[in-house]
């Protein structure tokens, strides 16, 4: 189990002078924000400091990374230069974006890790896991703990991972700690328009174009319409050049809808598939439902990769969410816990 010390990864953090931030694969707001956060704040402090993200990042952060400058790879000779890499949003080693040539265990670094997934699973040097909105918060108190300058730009991208993380503050994560850190990121001279416009109002037409089609021929429901969910097909996808990297937030599209109580996705990687849960209802975690089969994230936003084809994932996790929503269904079932 990891251990919680946000003093020991501050002492770390205080004692080194040149590092290296990654997060994990498939990189999303909070991956970005945090990692590309954290770099310019060490930087800004004097500290030698760069992002490793071997992958692209979706194309709406793009933009936040160009005066970051992330690396793509790093040599075993290039890797000696630096006292430690610190991970950052990462519950899983595998999950670790290190690219084909390392893996977390094999690093001749040794590991910083600061997330908020409290399944975080990760050994490292020092280890800070703590129930917050997102890791880009966690980066946040570190710098106003330490009393690190957070400069305009810096804040900038702390304020995309807690807006990407909290939905823009409509998920059940959004604390008043979460609010006074987002205004404290705000008082350092963040972009929230910035932010939010490259967050929420800048979706490509393909991905409008592939949504549309999603809403209109892949909707199904369960549990008396309390679960509403789709199967994405390989040619959905192909028709709209659309690639789920992008696909953060795609699931709200489900999520939003009047009466849902359990929203899913799934799409095939491979021979393998992707799930992708959220609950509105904290009677109804998702989070416990994926570790049965051996998936993780948070209670009420948890996803797991099975290895079954996109229809038999769909009924298996199916048939556990009807079991959990049990007597929920229809227009009472939003209110009324089940008598069981
Ligand atoms: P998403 O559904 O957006 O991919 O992920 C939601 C949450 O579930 C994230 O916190 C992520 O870490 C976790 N998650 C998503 N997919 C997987 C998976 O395949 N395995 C595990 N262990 N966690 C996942
Ligand atoms: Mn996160």
């Amino acid at each position: 189990m990891t251990s919680s010390d946000d003093q020991a990864v501050l002492a770390r953090l205080q004692s080194v002078r040149a590092l290296v931030v990654a997060t994990h694969e498939k990189p999303d707001g909070d991956a970005v924000g945090s990692a590309a956060g954290l770099v310019r704040i060490c930087r800004c402090r004097g500290i030698r400091a760069e992002l490793w993200l071997p992958e692209p990042v979706p194309l709406r952060y793009r933009s936040f990374l160009e005066a970051v400058a992330p690396v793509r790879t790093l040599s075993a000779s290039a890797l000696a230069e630096f006292d430690a890499l610190v991970l950052l949003d990462c519950a899983r080693p595998e999950r670790a974006a290190l690219g084909p040539e390392w893996t977390l265990a094999q690093l001749p670094l040794p590991v910083i890790n600061i997330d908020h997934h409290l399944d975080n699973s990760v050994s490292a040097a020092v280890s800070w896991v703590a129930e917050r909105a997102a890791t880009a918060m966690m980066v946040y108190e570190l710098a106003a703990t330490a009393g690190w300058t957070l400069t305009p730009e810096a804040a900038t991208l702390l304020l995309l991972g807690l807006v990407t993380d909290t939905g823009s503050f409509r998920f059940s994560n959004t604390t008043p700690e979460a609010f006074r850190a987002a205004a404290a990121l705000l008082e350092a001279g963040a972009d929230q328009e910035r932010v939010v416009n490259a967050v929420y109002f800048s979706k490509p037409r393909n991905q409008q174009e592939f949504e549309t089609e999603l809403l209109s021929r892949c909707l199904r429901r369960g549990a008396g319409g309390s679960y509403l969910y789709a199967v994405m097909p390989e040619e959905l996808f192909a028709r709209h050049h659309f690639d789920m990297r992008d696909g953060e937030g795609v699931i709200d599209l489900l999520r939003e809808v009047e009466g849902v109580v359990i929203a899913g996705l799934f799409y095939a990687r491979g021979a393998w598939t992707k799930v992708s849960l959220r609950s509105k209802d904290a009677r109804f975690p998702v989070g416990p439902l994926v570790r049965k089969f051996g998936g993780g994230g948070h209670p009420m936003a948890a996803g797991v990769t099975l290895e079954l084809p996109p229809e038999e994932a769909a009924a298996v996790i199916g048939g556990e969410v009807e079991k959990l929503l049990g007597g929920v269904s229809g227009e009472e079932g939003k209110h009324e816990i089940s008598s069981r």
